[in-house]
Protein backbone atom coordinates (compact mmCIF):
# COMPACT_ATOMS: atom_id res chain seq x y z
CA UNK A 1 0.00 0.00 0.00
CA UNK A 2 0.97 3.31 -1.11
CA UNK A 3 1.64 5.82 2.16
CA UNK A 4 1.81 8.59 -0.56
CA UNK A 5 3.57 11.41 1.14
CA UNK A 6 2.13 10.68 4.36
CA UNK A 7 3.84 8.75 7.20
CA UNK A 8 0.64 6.32 7.70
CA UNK A 9 -1.62 4.74 5.61
CA UNK A 10 -5.06 4.00 6.38
CA UNK A 11 -6.27 0.80 7.66
CA UNK A 12 -2.62 0.18 8.55
CA UNK A 13 -2.10 -0.86 12.69
CA UNK A 14 0.45 0.79 14.26
CA UNK A 15 2.00 1.23 18.08
CA UNK A 16 1.89 4.79 19.14
CA UNK A 17 2.78 6.80 22.27
CA UNK A 18 0.38 9.74 23.11
CA UNK A 19 1.58 12.98 24.23
CA UNK A 20 -1.02 15.62 23.77
CA UNK A 21 -5.41 15.92 24.59
CA UNK A 22 -7.05 17.95 21.83
CA UNK A 23 -9.53 20.72 23.24
CA UNK A 24 -12.18 18.05 21.94
CA UNK A 25 -10.80 15.22 24.08
CA UNK A 26 -9.13 13.20 21.29
CA UNK A 27 -5.15 11.77 22.07
CA UNK A 28 -2.55 13.17 20.24
CA UNK A 29 0.26 10.77 18.38
CA UNK A 30 3.11 12.26 16.42
CA UNK A 31 4.66 10.38 13.59
CA UNK A 32 7.77 11.88 11.88
CA UNK A 33 6.03 14.93 13.09
CA UNK A 34 2.48 13.68 11.03
CA UNK A 35 -0.34 14.25 14.13
CA UNK A 36 -3.04 11.48 14.40
CA UNK A 37 -5.97 12.47 16.54
CA UNK A 38 -7.17 9.41 18.80
CA UNK A 39 -10.28 9.49 20.65
CA UNK A 40 -10.53 8.08 24.21
CA UNK A 41 -6.81 7.76 24.36
CA UNK A 42 -4.92 9.67 26.83
CA UNK A 43 -1.65 11.56 26.98
CA UNK A 44 1.30 9.39 28.39
CA UNK A 45 -0.28 6.09 27.32
CA UNK A 46 0.90 3.51 24.65
CA UNK A 47 -1.66 2.25 22.70
CA UNK A 48 -2.16 -0.13 19.36
CA UNK A 49 -4.38 1.82 16.67
CA UNK A 50 -5.84 1.40 13.53
CA UNK A 51 -5.61 4.60 10.67
CA UNK A 52 -8.81 5.00 9.76
CA UNK A 53 -8.89 8.66 7.90
CA UNK A 54 -5.88 9.85 6.39
CA UNK A 55 -5.65 13.69 5.22
CA UNK A 56 -2.68 16.04 4.13
CA UNK A 57 -1.64 17.08 7.73
CA UNK A 58 -3.17 15.41 10.09
CA UNK A 59 -5.09 12.00 10.44
CA UNK A 60 -7.75 9.60 12.70
CA UNK A 61 -7.02 6.67 14.40
CA UNK A 62 -9.38 4.10 16.29
CA UNK A 63 -7.81 3.22 19.37
CA UNK A 64 -7.82 -0.96 19.52
CA UNK A 65 -5.97 -1.57 22.87
CA UNK A 66 -4.12 0.21 25.85
CA UNK A 67 -0.59 -1.25 25.78
CA UNK A 68 0.76 0.82 28.58
CA UNK A 69 -2.12 2.62 30.49
CA UNK A 70 -2.23 6.46 31.68
CA UNK A 71 -2.35 6.62 35.51
CA UNK A 72 -5.04 9.21 35.11
CA UNK A 73 -7.43 6.64 33.22
CA UNK A 74 -10.39 5.72 34.55
CA UNK A 75 -11.11 2.56 33.64
CA UNK A 76 -15.03 1.81 33.93
CA UNK A 77 -16.35 5.50 33.65
CA UNK A 78 -19.43 6.10 35.92
CA UNK A 79 -21.96 6.61 33.37
CA UNK A 80 -23.06 3.01 31.55
CA UNK A 81 -23.62 5.13 27.71
CA UNK A 82 -20.35 7.46 28.53
CA UNK A 83 -18.93 5.61 24.86
CA UNK A 84 -22.84 6.29 23.06
CA UNK A 85 -24.01 9.96 24.05
CA UNK A 86 -20.88 12.19 23.15
CA UNK A 87 -22.65 14.49 26.34
CA UNK A 88 -19.72 14.33 28.18
CA UNK A 89 -15.99 14.00 26.31
CA UNK A 90 -13.48 13.36 29.57
CA UNK A 91 -15.25 10.60 32.13
CA UNK A 92 -12.16 8.70 31.33
CA UNK A 93 -9.48 10.72 32.55
CA UNK A 94 -9.39 11.07 36.65
CA UNK A 95 -11.10 14.33 37.52
CA UNK A 96 -8.14 15.83 39.06
CA UNK A 97 -6.61 15.56 35.67
CA UNK A 98 -9.27 17.29 34.57
CA UNK A 99 -8.51 19.84 35.97
CA UNK A 100 -5.05 20.36 35.26
CA UNK A 101 -5.67 19.60 31.48
CA UNK A 102 -8.44 22.49 31.15
CA UNK A 103 -5.81 25.02 33.22
CA UNK A 104 -2.85 23.59 30.54
CA UNK A 105 -5.17 24.57 27.60
CA UNK A 106 -6.12 28.04 28.62
CA UNK A 107 -2.34 28.05 29.04
CA UNK A 108 -1.20 26.57 25.69
CA UNK A 109 -3.97 29.28 23.91
CA UNK A 110 -2.79 32.33 25.82
CA UNK A 111 0.66 31.56 24.66
CA UNK A 112 0.08 30.77 20.94
CA UNK A 113 -3.02 32.87 19.99
CA UNK A 114 -2.80 35.54 22.33
CA UNK A 115 1.17 35.62 22.77
CA UNK A 116 0.60 36.07 26.26
CA UNK A 117 3.62 34.19 28.74
CA UNK A 118 3.44 36.42 31.71
CA UNK A 119 0.69 35.90 33.50
CA UNK A 120 -0.35 34.22 36.23
CA UNK A 121 -2.72 30.89 35.39
CA UNK A 122 -4.45 29.81 38.51
CA UNK A 123 -5.06 25.79 38.86
CA UNK A 124 -8.52 25.79 37.92
CA UNK A 125 -11.38 25.89 40.27
CA UNK A 126 -13.10 22.74 41.40
CA UNK A 127 -16.60 21.08 42.37
CA UNK A 128 -16.48 19.21 45.49
CA UNK A 129 -18.50 16.69 44.36
CA UNK A 130 -18.31 16.90 40.14
CA UNK A 131 -21.77 14.85 39.41
CA UNK A 132 -25.58 15.73 39.24
CA UNK A 133 -24.71 19.52 38.94
CA UNK A 134 -27.26 20.14 35.97
CA UNK A 135 -30.77 21.95 36.96
CA UNK A 136 -31.87 21.81 33.92
CA UNK A 137 -32.61 18.62 30.92
CA UNK A 138 -34.13 19.41 27.84
CA UNK A 139 -35.08 15.52 26.52
CA UNK A 140 -36.34 14.32 23.21
CA UNK A 141 -39.17 11.85 23.14
CA UNK A 142 -40.25 9.25 20.52
CA UNK A 143 -42.30 6.49 19.67
CA UNK A 144 -40.66 2.70 19.07
CA UNK A 145 -41.79 -0.45 19.12
CA UNK A 146 -41.48 -1.39 22.43
CA UNK A 147 -43.19 1.76 23.95
CA UNK A 148 -41.90 5.73 24.47
CA UNK A 149 -38.15 6.57 24.51
CA UNK A 150 -36.50 9.56 25.65
CA UNK A 151 -33.23 10.41 25.83
CA UNK A 152 -30.45 12.14 23.51
CA UNK A 153 -29.49 12.23 20.00
CA UNK A 154 -26.91 9.35 18.70
CA UNK A 155 -24.04 11.34 17.84
CA UNK A 156 -24.29 12.81 14.30
CA UNK A 157 -27.94 10.91 13.62
CA UNK A 158 -31.34 11.99 14.32
CA UNK A 159 -31.62 8.13 16.50
CA UNK A 160 -32.84 8.93 20.39
CA UNK A 161 -30.93 6.95 22.42
CA UNK A 162 -33.43 5.51 25.65
CA UNK A 163 -31.47 6.72 29.08
CA UNK A 164 -32.73 6.34 31.81
CA UNK A 165 -30.77 8.41 34.32
CA UNK A 166 -28.13 11.15 33.50
CA UNK A 167 -24.95 11.30 35.78
CA UNK A 168 -24.37 14.71 35.42
CA UNK A 169 -27.92 16.16 35.77
CA UNK A 170 -30.05 16.53 39.26
CA UNK A 171 -31.63 13.66 40.33
CA UNK A 172 -34.87 16.38 40.57
CA UNK A 173 -34.86 16.65 36.92
CA UNK A 174 -34.21 12.63 36.43
CA UNK A 175 -36.94 11.31 38.44
CA UNK A 176 -39.55 14.40 36.66
CA UNK A 177 -38.25 13.05 33.41
CA UNK A 178 -39.02 9.68 33.66
CA UNK A 179 -42.32 10.33 35.88
CA UNK A 180 -43.21 11.77 33.06
CA UNK A 181 -42.52 9.20 30.80
CA UNK A 182 -44.59 6.72 32.99
CA UNK A 183 -47.75 9.08 32.92
CA UNK A 184 -47.73 9.26 29.13
CA UNK A 185 -47.38 5.99 27.99
CA UNK A 186 -50.32 5.30 30.76
CA UNK A 187 -52.30 7.68 28.89
CA UNK A 188 -51.24 6.51 25.69
CA UNK A 189 -49.57 9.98 24.63
CA UNK A 190 -47.57 9.52 21.31
CA UNK A 191 -44.20 11.12 21.21
CA UNK A 192 -43.33 12.79 17.91
CA UNK A 193 -41.94 11.75 15.08
CA UNK A 194 -39.94 13.66 13.29
CA UNK A 195 -40.10 12.06 10.13
CA UNK A 196 -43.46 11.99 9.29
CA UNK A 197 -44.42 15.02 11.71
CA UNK A 198 -47.09 13.02 13.81
CA UNK A 199 -47.37 12.50 17.14
CA UNK A 200 -47.47 14.85 20.49
CA UNK A 201 -44.78 14.95 23.11
CA UNK A 202 -41.81 16.76 21.24
CA UNK A 203 -39.44 17.14 24.81
CA UNK A 204 -39.81 17.29 28.47
CA UNK A 205 -37.89 20.06 29.64
CA UNK A 206 -37.32 20.08 33.62
CA UNK A 207 -36.01 22.87 35.67
CA UNK A 208 -34.82 22.87 38.99
CA UNK A 209 -33.95 25.93 41.21
CA UNK A 210 -31.33 24.13 44.08
CA UNK A 211 -31.45 26.07 46.71
CA UNK A 212 -34.87 26.87 46.73
CA UNK A 213 -36.19 23.29 45.96
CA UNK A 214 -38.44 24.45 43.30
CA UNK A 215 -39.62 22.63 40.22
CA UNK A 216 -40.77 22.88 36.90
CA UNK A 217 -41.66 20.78 34.25
CA UNK A 218 -42.33 21.81 30.48
CA UNK A 219 -44.18 19.77 27.91
CA UNK A 220 -43.68 20.70 24.73
CA UNK A 221 -46.05 19.06 22.34
CA UNK A 222 -46.41 19.57 18.51
CA UNK A 223 -50.19 21.11 19.33
CA UNK A 224 -52.32 22.28 21.71
CA UNK A 225 -54.34 19.42 22.44
CA UNK A 226 -52.78 17.01 25.02
CA UNK A 227 -55.07 13.70 24.87
CA UNK A 228 -56.68 13.21 28.93
CA UNK A 229 -54.75 16.64 29.64
CA UNK A 230 -56.57 16.62 33.18
CA UNK A 231 -55.78 13.40 34.09
CA UNK A 232 -52.08 13.72 33.07
CA UNK A 233 -51.58 16.91 35.08
CA UNK A 234 -53.63 15.65 38.04
CA UNK A 235 -51.06 12.51 37.68
CA UNK A 236 -47.85 14.73 37.74
CA UNK A 237 -48.96 16.19 41.11
CA UNK A 238 -49.69 12.88 42.42
CA UNK A 239 -46.64 11.40 41.71
CA UNK A 240 -44.57 14.83 42.29
CA UNK A 241 -46.66 16.88 45.02
CA UNK A 242 -43.47 19.06 45.58
CA UNK A 243 -43.71 20.41 41.77
CA UNK A 244 -44.45 23.98 41.65
CA UNK A 245 -45.01 24.74 37.65
CA UNK A 246 -46.49 22.32 35.19
CA UNK A 247 -46.32 24.11 31.55
CA UNK A 248 -46.95 23.34 28.18
CA UNK A 249 -44.78 24.93 24.97
CA UNK A 250 -46.47 24.45 21.43
CA UNK A 251 -44.13 23.76 18.88
CA UNK A 252 -45.93 23.21 15.75
CA UNK A 253 -43.19 23.88 13.41
CA UNK A 254 -40.77 21.04 11.49
CA UNK A 255 -37.71 22.25 13.26
CA UNK A 256 -35.11 20.92 15.75
CA UNK A 257 -35.62 23.96 18.38
CA UNK A 258 -37.08 22.75 20.72
CA UNK A 259 -39.55 25.77 21.93
CA UNK A 260 -42.30 27.25 20.04
CA UNK A 261 -43.55 30.45 20.62
CA UNK A 262 -46.90 29.50 22.99
CA UNK A 263 -46.66 28.82 26.62
CA UNK A 264 -49.11 27.76 28.61
CA UNK A 265 -49.63 27.60 32.58
CA UNK A 266 -51.37 23.98 33.10
CA UNK A 267 -50.64 23.86 36.73
CA UNK A 268 -48.80 26.30 39.58
CA UNK A 269 -46.69 29.31 38.65
CA UNK A 270 -45.54 30.86 35.56
CA UNK A 271 -41.97 31.13 37.74
CA UNK A 272 -39.41 29.01 39.27
CA UNK A 273 -36.72 31.03 41.58
CA UNK A 274 -33.17 30.08 42.32
CA UNK A 275 -30.44 32.01 43.77
CA UNK A 276 -27.28 32.59 43.62
CA UNK A 277 -25.37 34.33 46.66
CA UNK A 278 -27.76 36.62 47.73
CA UNK A 279 -29.50 37.59 44.40
CA UNK A 280 -32.34 36.18 43.44
CA UNK A 281 -33.25 34.97 39.99
CA UNK A 282 -36.83 34.28 38.16
CA UNK A 283 -36.87 31.42 36.01
CA UNK A 284 -39.63 30.83 33.13
CA UNK A 285 -39.92 28.27 31.06
CA UNK A 286 -37.59 29.87 27.95
CA UNK A 287 -35.68 32.06 30.38
CA UNK A 288 -31.59 31.64 30.06
CA UNK A 289 -30.45 30.29 33.77
CA UNK A 290 -26.69 29.42 34.21
CA UNK A 291 -26.99 25.19 34.25
CA UNK A 292 -24.58 24.91 37.09
CA UNK A 293 -25.36 27.77 39.64
CA UNK A 294 -22.76 26.11 42.59
CA UNK A 295 -19.97 27.08 40.00
CA UNK A 296 -21.68 30.02 38.81
CA UNK A 297 -21.81 31.28 42.05
CA UNK A 298 -17.81 30.66 42.17
CA UNK A 299 -17.22 32.21 38.51
CA UNK A 300 -19.06 35.38 39.70
CA UNK A 301 -17.57 35.39 43.38
CA UNK A 302 -13.91 35.68 40.90
CA UNK A 303 -15.58 38.17 38.72
CA UNK A 304 -16.50 40.56 41.47
CA UNK A 305 -12.98 40.29 43.26
CA UNK A 306 -11.46 41.03 39.66
CA UNK A 307 -13.52 43.93 39.64
CA UNK A 308 -12.54 45.58 43.05
CA UNK A 309 -15.57 47.72 43.99
CA UNK A 310 -15.98 49.96 46.53
CA UNK A 311 -19.12 51.55 45.87
CA UNK A 312 -18.55 54.65 43.52
CA UNK A 313 -18.00 52.92 40.46
CA UNK A 314 -19.70 52.93 37.23
CA UNK A 315 -19.58 49.54 35.86
CA UNK A 316 -21.08 47.85 32.51
CA UNK A 317 -21.80 44.45 32.21
CA UNK A 318 -21.37 43.75 28.37
CA UNK A 319 -23.59 40.57 26.86
CA UNK A 320 -25.37 40.81 30.50
CA UNK A 321 -28.13 37.93 29.47
CA UNK A 322 -30.73 38.18 32.28
CA UNK A 323 -28.75 40.18 34.10
CA UNK A 324 -26.63 37.87 36.51
CA UNK A 325 -23.58 39.56 36.77
CA UNK A 326 -24.80 42.79 36.31
CA UNK A 327 -26.75 42.20 39.72
CA UNK A 328 -23.84 40.59 41.54
CA UNK A 329 -22.04 44.05 40.88
CA UNK A 330 -24.58 46.31 41.40
CA UNK A 331 -24.39 44.84 45.42
CA UNK A 332 -21.45 46.56 45.19
CA UNK A 333 -21.30 49.70 42.55
CA UNK A 334 -22.71 52.97 42.66
CA UNK A 335 -24.24 52.17 38.68
CA UNK A 336 -24.07 49.24 36.42
CA UNK A 337 -25.34 49.59 32.66
CA UNK A 338 -26.10 46.04 31.21
CA UNK A 339 -26.54 45.11 27.38
CA UNK A 340 -27.78 42.02 25.84
CA UNK A 341 -29.18 41.15 22.48
CA UNK A 342 -31.90 39.32 23.14
CA UNK A 343 -35.12 41.22 24.50
CA UNK A 344 -36.50 38.85 26.40
CA UNK A 345 -33.54 38.02 28.81
CA UNK A 346 -33.34 41.67 29.03
CA UNK A 347 -36.96 41.38 29.88
CA UNK A 348 -36.03 39.13 32.66
CA UNK A 349 -33.20 41.18 33.94
CA UNK A 350 -35.41 44.21 34.47
CA UNK A 351 -38.00 41.69 36.37
CA UNK A 352 -34.68 40.36 38.28
CA UNK A 353 -33.62 43.82 39.35
CA UNK A 354 -36.87 44.80 40.84
CA UNK A 355 -37.11 41.65 42.50
CA UNK A 356 -34.01 42.59 44.53
CA UNK A 357 -34.82 45.93 44.97
CA UNK A 358 -32.19 47.18 43.16
CA UNK A 359 -32.77 50.65 41.56
CA UNK A 360 -29.03 51.19 40.42
CA UNK A 361 -29.06 49.33 37.39
CA UNK A 362 -30.04 49.72 34.07
CA UNK A 363 -30.50 47.54 30.90
CA UNK A 364 -30.27 48.14 27.69
CA UNK A 365 -31.49 45.72 24.42
CA UNK A 366 -28.70 45.51 21.70
CA UNK A 367 -25.71 44.59 19.95
CA UNK A 368 -22.71 45.79 22.69
CA UNK A 369 -20.60 46.66 19.80
CA UNK A 370 -23.34 49.84 18.89
CA UNK A 371 -25.11 50.49 22.18
CA UNK A 372 -21.68 50.88 24.16
CA UNK A 373 -20.64 53.48 21.61
CA UNK A 374 -23.54 55.38 21.86
CA UNK A 375 -23.32 55.19 25.65
CA UNK A 376 -19.63 56.84 25.46
CA UNK A 377 -21.03 59.21 22.93
CA UNK A 378 -23.42 60.50 25.53
CA UNK A 379 -20.70 60.64 28.06
CA UNK A 380 -21.12 57.58 30.04
CA UNK A 381 -17.40 56.54 31.59
CA UNK A 382 -17.05 53.42 33.21
CA UNK A 383 -14.74 52.52 35.97
CA UNK A 384 -14.51 48.73 35.21
CA UNK A 385 -15.96 47.01 32.39
CA UNK A 386 -17.00 43.24 32.60
CA UNK A 387 -17.97 40.86 29.48
CA UNK A 388 -19.17 37.63 29.11
CA UNK A 389 -19.71 37.37 25.08
CA UNK A 390 -20.93 34.15 23.69
CA UNK A 391 -17.97 31.57 22.00
CA UNK A 392 -17.08 33.69 19.14
CA UNK A 393 -15.82 36.44 21.30
CA UNK A 394 -16.13 40.36 21.79
CA UNK A 395 -16.48 42.32 18.46
CA UNK A 396 -13.34 44.05 17.38
CA UNK A 397 -15.53 47.64 17.69
CA UNK A 398 -16.26 46.56 21.46
CA UNK A 399 -13.13 46.47 22.04
CA UNK A 400 -12.22 49.59 20.44
CA UNK A 401 -13.82 51.48 22.41
CA UNK A 402 -13.26 49.85 25.67
CA UNK A 403 -9.57 51.06 24.99
CA UNK A 404 -11.17 54.90 24.00
CA UNK A 405 -13.23 55.07 27.13
CA UNK A 406 -10.10 53.40 29.34
CA UNK A 407 -11.71 51.79 32.23
CA UNK A 408 -9.59 50.88 34.75
CA UNK A 409 -10.09 47.56 34.68
CA UNK A 410 -11.89 44.91 32.61
CA UNK A 411 -12.72 41.92 33.60
CA UNK A 412 -13.22 39.31 31.09
CA UNK A 413 -15.33 36.41 31.69
CA UNK A 414 -15.19 33.70 28.92
CA UNK A 415 -16.41 30.07 27.50
CA UNK A 416 -13.93 30.15 24.93
CA UNK A 417 -10.11 30.59 25.70
CA UNK A 418 -9.19 30.99 22.08
CA UNK A 419 -11.54 33.78 21.65
CA UNK A 420 -10.29 35.24 25.17
CA UNK A 421 -6.84 34.80 24.10
CA UNK A 422 -7.48 36.82 20.38
CA UNK A 423 -9.52 39.71 22.52
CA UNK A 424 -6.93 39.71 25.19
CA UNK A 425 -4.05 40.53 22.33
CA UNK A 426 -6.33 43.25 21.10
CA UNK A 427 -6.51 45.18 24.47
CA UNK A 428 -2.92 44.57 25.14
CA UNK A 429 -2.12 46.47 22.48
CA UNK A 430 -4.53 48.98 23.16
CA UNK A 431 -2.69 49.78 26.48
CA UNK A 432 -3.76 47.25 28.82
CA UNK A 433 -1.92 44.06 31.05
CA UNK A 434 -3.53 41.28 31.61
CA UNK A 435 -2.96 40.20 35.23
CA UNK A 436 -4.54 37.15 36.12
CA UNK A 437 -6.37 34.03 34.28
CA UNK A 438 -8.28 31.63 36.75
CA UNK A 439 -10.22 28.85 34.93
CA UNK A 440 -13.32 27.70 37.04
CA UNK A 441 -14.82 23.99 36.30
CA UNK A 442 -18.68 25.08 35.18
CA UNK A 443 -18.96 21.86 33.42
CA UNK A 444 -17.07 18.49 35.07
CA UNK A 445 -16.56 15.52 32.60
CA UNK A 446 -16.86 17.57 29.47
CA UNK A 447 -13.75 19.83 27.69
CA UNK A 448 -15.68 22.87 28.18
CA UNK A 449 -13.49 25.55 29.90
CA UNK A 450 -14.55 28.43 31.48
CA UNK A 451 -12.03 31.18 32.79
CA UNK A 452 -12.20 34.88 33.99
CA UNK A 453 -9.04 37.03 33.52
CA UNK A 454 -8.43 40.87 34.89
CA UNK A 455 -6.79 43.45 32.48
CA UNK A 456 -5.97 46.76 34.01
CA UNK A 457 -4.52 49.38 31.73
CA UNK A 458 -0.93 50.73 32.38
N1 LIG B 1 -23.56 37.14 31.37
C1 LIG B 1 -24.72 36.30 31.22
C2 LIG B 1 -24.83 35.53 29.91
C3 LIG B 1 -23.64 35.44 29.03
S1 LIG B 1 -23.89 34.39 27.63
C4 LIG B 1 -24.80 35.35 32.38
O1 LIG B 1 -23.83 35.15 33.07
O2 LIG B 1 -25.87 34.79 32.61
C5 LIG B 1 -23.63 35.53 26.30
C6 LIG B 1 -24.81 36.43 26.02
O3 LIG B 1 -24.45 37.31 24.97
C7 LIG B 1 -26.06 35.71 25.54
O4 LIG B 1 -27.11 36.06 26.40
C8 LIG B 1 -26.29 36.27 24.12
O5 LIG B 1 -27.66 36.44 23.81
C9 LIG B 1 -25.60 37.60 24.19
N2 LIG B 1 -25.11 38.21 22.93
C10 LIG B 1 -24.66 37.59 21.83
N3 LIG B 1 -24.20 38.49 20.93
C11 LIG B 1 -24.36 39.72 21.49
C12 LIG B 1 -24.06 41.05 21.06
N4 LIG B 1 -23.48 41.29 19.88
N5 LIG B 1 -24.35 42.06 21.89
C13 LIG B 1 -24.93 41.83 23.10
N6 LIG B 1 -25.23 40.60 23.55
C14 LIG B 1 -24.95 39.55 22.75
Amino acid sequence: MSKGNTPVAKNEIIEVTIEDLTHEGAGVAKIDGYALFIPKALPGERAKVKVIKVNKGYGFGRLLEVVKKSEDRIDEPACSIFEQCGGCQLQHLSYEAQLKQKQKQVRDVLERIGKITDVVIHPTLAMSDPWRYRNKAQVPFADREGGLVAGFYQERSHEIIDMDRCLIQHEQNDHVVQVVREIATKYGIRGYDEANHRGTLRHVVARYGVNTGQLMVVLVTKSREIPHKNEVIKAIKERIPHITSIVQNVNSKRTNVIFGDETVVLSGEEYIYDTIGDVKFAISARSFYQVNPEQTKVLYDQALQYADLTGSETVIDAYCGIGTISLFLAQRAKHVYGVEIVPEAIDDAKRNAKLNHMENVDFAVGQAEKVIPWWYAQGIRADCIVVDPPRKGCDEALLETIIKMKPKRVVYVSCNPATLARDLRVLEDGGYKTLEVQPVDMFPHTTHVETVALIELK
